[in-house]
């Protein structure tokens, strides 16, 4: 038997990517809900440490990339 009708197409159901955020996300500077896809579209975006970040608005993200890691400190505590 030469056909081999039993051979399954792969589902593509990989449409979501772990490495991108489905929902708001917390801005690690001022504690505030940002929206991924229009943070990065206003360029309100870093990554570090192969982990994106985003912002509300340009001084987060400015204060963020001058020490990423202060932000990233578990004692720190976002606040406006
Ligand atoms: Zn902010």
């Amino acid at each position: 038997m030469g056909f081999d009708r039993l051979k399954e197409e792969p589902l593509h159901h990989d449409q979501h990517r772990a490495d991108r955020p489905a929902g708001p996300v917390i801005d690690p500077v001022c504690g505030m809900t940002v929206e991924p896809d229009e943070a990065r579209s206003r360029g309100l975006h870093s990554s570090y440490q192969n982990v994106d970040y985003y912002f509300c608005a340009r001084g987060c993200k400015l204060d963020f990339d001058e020490d990423p890691s202060r932000y990233l400190d578990p004692s720190h505590t976002p606040s406006m």
